[in-house]
């Protein structure tokens, strides 16, 4: 699979930021990707000619902001293979979806003997809301574990899955820190053979794959527009339509209504029930010009040079004596992220070394502070990429890498 890298390239201008005398290295794209031109020319273009209040004015402004806020609604809905526009929730970000199931399906459908089931391998965003929702209801809170080196779970554990007093399964299907995709479709029909709901947090996985949650069958699905090109503070939250019809708003206010009275409120239908007070329509612009592009650019090309690229990195890591490989080494085996740790050296101070060559690696417990004490860690270093990185980067930030034990007067 070819692409034209330089054309691609010249559309993420932030790219060419001159640091350490040379482009900058950006692999921190799991954290939060580059935005290309036409992605921040469709908001500023929707800025300066239809700002306007959606749903909320006769005027053409107020009318030009419903169009381009609902028109935004099919594209997503098209993108993950939703099947209505109703299943498509506007949120801040995956935290916000995630944070929306937990409070508006959890604590109303869970209670004292039920278990909500979730991985060790979750972000917080995916764990301290389901601690929350145990707490307040009595549920409680069990974990799916990892086998320490390969990183996949434990085959003993998944049968937790068939318990019938598992009321929700949630997880990831691709860990931010072991890059793993967890194959989510059996793991959610062995979840449903039991009536459990299935929430699957696809912040990792959406900018690097085609996700269909029809063929999947989750019933919640929760992603993060800034991890592919958007702008921030835009996320989304599909739900199948019987879900969000019977579940409690989760704000109230403004939008979300169908009537107000002194004592009492009737709510709007979906999925304005759940989007209170004014939306944010530049970022709605956005998430659905980014999608356009990622989609021109397509998944195969974007999956292939992303498997260059781990395929790379793992076998240059695997050469560097004193490093440990996060997860398992095998590049068909990690979805456009690689974790590691240099041995004797804090990942804070690879980190640092590595910026001042202009490397932007991310570092730290990545929101996923269980999963690293499980494996007996306090920290690691995560480069993650997309389809604009290069191999010629990864040659330069393995070669840098190579220094930083001297540097910090170790051997090699
Ligand atoms: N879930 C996973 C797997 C993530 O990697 C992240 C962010 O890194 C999140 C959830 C949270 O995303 P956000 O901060 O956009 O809400």
């Amino acid at each position: 699979m070819t692409m034209n890298i330089d054309a691609i390239r010249n559309d993420f201008p932030i790219l060419k930021t001159i640091c350490a005398g040379r482009p900058a290295v950006y692999f921190d794209n799991a954290a939060t990707a580059q935005k290309p031109l036409p992605v921040l020319e469709a908001a500023f273009e929707y800025t300066v000619r239809s700002n306007g209040n959606p749903h909320r004015g006769a005027h053409i402004f107020s009318l030009a902001a419903s169009e381009a806020y609902d028109g935004s609604k099919e594209t997503v809905r098209r993108f993950i293979g939703a099947k209505s526009v109703r299943e498509i929730i506007y949120t801040r970000n995956t935290t916000e979806s995630l944070n929306l199931v937990a409070r508006s399906w959890g604590e109303t459908h869970l209670g004292p003997g039920d278990k909500i089931l979730i991985t060790i391998a979750e972000h917080h965003s995916d764990l301290v809301p389901w601690q929350r929702a145990a707490e307040k209801t009595g549920a409680s809170l069990e974990y799916i574990y990892v086998d320490k080196k390969t990183g996949h779970f434990l085959p003993e554990d998944l049968e937790k899955i068939d318990d019938p007093a598992v009321k929700i399964f949630a997880f990831a299907q691709v860990s931010n820190v072991l890059g793993i995709d967890f194959d989510p479709k059996p793991l959610i029909a062995r979840a449903h053979a039991h009536g459990a709901a299935v929430v699957l947090d696809g912040a990792q996985s959406v900018p690097h794959k085609k996700v269909d949650v029809t063929d999947l069958d989750c019933d919640f699905f929760a992603f993060s527009g800034h991890k592919m090109g958007s702008a921030g503070g835009i996320g989304v939250l599909y739900g199948k339509e019987r879900f969000l019809e019977e579940m409690e708003p989760f704000l109230m206010g403004g939008d979300m209504i169908d009537r107000v009275e002194e004592q009492e409120t009737s709510f709007a239908e979906l999925p304005m029930k759940f989007e209170a007070g004014t939306q944010y329509v530049e970022g709605a612009v956005s998430l659905e010009a980014a999608i356009r592009y990622v989609e021109a650019v397509g998944f195969d090309v974007i999956r292939a040079q992303e498997a260059r690229l781990v395929k790379r990195t793992l076998e240059g890591l695997q050469e560097i004596p004193h490093i440990q490989i996060i997860g398992p080494a095998d590049p068909v085996e990690k979805e456009g992220l690689v974790s590691f740790n240099v041995e004797d050296v804090h990942p804070h101070d690879v980190a640092q070394i590595l910026s001042a060559e202009g490397i932007c690696i991310r570092t730290g417990h990545h929101c996923a502070e269980p999963l690293h004490r499980y494996l007996g860690i306090n920290a690691s270093c995560r480069a993650s990429f997309w389809f604009y990185n290069t191999e010629e980067e990864v040659d330069y930030f393995l070669e840098k890498l190579k220094g930083v034990r001297p540097m910090m007067g170790y051997g090699e």
